[in-house]
């Protein structure tokens, strides 16, 4: 085996699959190659030593070879386990969260490396946190920002208006607040209390120190988390529709080349 088929990275464990007979099929997180997948051979047996390195969630120093078809990653290398978040229940559904968002809003191959870093920060917080749900929303801002949906909070998404320190409206579809007067810019836009508003502004732009100091009360987050989703929501599915019509926009130029 030459050096050339062989690479080393790090990498985050977001998806795994059972494959063949003993292997399985990783979907991994890497700092500069992106979102990638490779096999881990021969770990679904009782005394393969990979085994307990390639877990859900876990970071990974890897010597990956390069396959026909897929990758094989040879040596896995453990950096950070994070075993809260396979122990416990409720900690591995929000770590299950922050990977799928991650998943569903990267492309495969797409070097990102302070998405890498952010995935990295958000596993040890969520590992340790007393407030899963402010730990949730800080990765959510941060995430958006890095894959371009920042959502708009300073400024009226309407007439760009600063927006006052009142009760405003937030409108997923246009992508942040909205100020009183622009609020039929929108039909669909939500009511957004003052509290939910500055909490946004404030885990948009502070350090997660100080977001993780912050003690925020249940009716809060249940307003924050309902905004948050349906902003989420409303972007994934835009993003699946142009991923669509992308695709489309291809086949047909394709098609035209073929018969042109
Ligand atoms: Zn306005």
């Amino acid at each position: 085996m030459t050096t050339e088929r062989l690479y080393q990275s790090e990498a985050i464990i977001l998806r795994r699959r059972d494959f063949a007979e003993a292997d399985r099929l990783l979907t991994l997180l890497t700092p500069t190659r992106g979102k990638i997948q490779a096999v881990a051979k021969g770990v679904r047996k009782s005394q393969s030593r990979k085994a307990g390195h390639v877990e859900l969630f876990m970071r990974t120093k890897m010597l990956f070879a390069r396959g026909r078809n897929l990758d094989l990653i040879t040596q896995a290398e453990l950096i950070d386990a994070f075993r809260p978040l396979r122990e416990d229940l409720i900690r591995a559904t929000y770590a299950n969260h922050v990977v799928e968002l991650l998943d569903r809003f990267t492309a495969h191959n797409d070097s990102h490396p302070q998405l890498y870093s952010l995935l990295a920060e958000a596993l040890g917080w969520l590992a340790e946190t007393n407030d899963l749900l402010l730990t949730a929303r800080y990765y959510e801002l941060r995430l958006l920002s890095l894959v371009g949906y920042q959502p708009q909070l300073f400024h009226c998404v309407s007439c760009t208006a600063v927006v006052e320190p009142q009760g405003q409206f937030f409108s997923a579809g246009l992508g942040g607040a909205l100020c009183p007067s622009c609020e039929r810019a929108d039909p669909t836009a939500q009511p957004i209390s003052l509290s939910a508003l500055k909490l946004l502004r404030f885990l948009q732009t502070r350090s997660y120190g100080a977001a993780s100091a912050l003690r925020v009360r249940r009716s809060l987050h249940t307003e924050l988390e309902t905004i948050m989703h349906q902003y989420i929501q409303h972007h994934l599915e835009r993003r699946l529709q142009s991923a669509d019509f992308l695709k489309r926009l291809r086949r047909e130029s394709a098609g035209e080349y073929a018969t042109g």
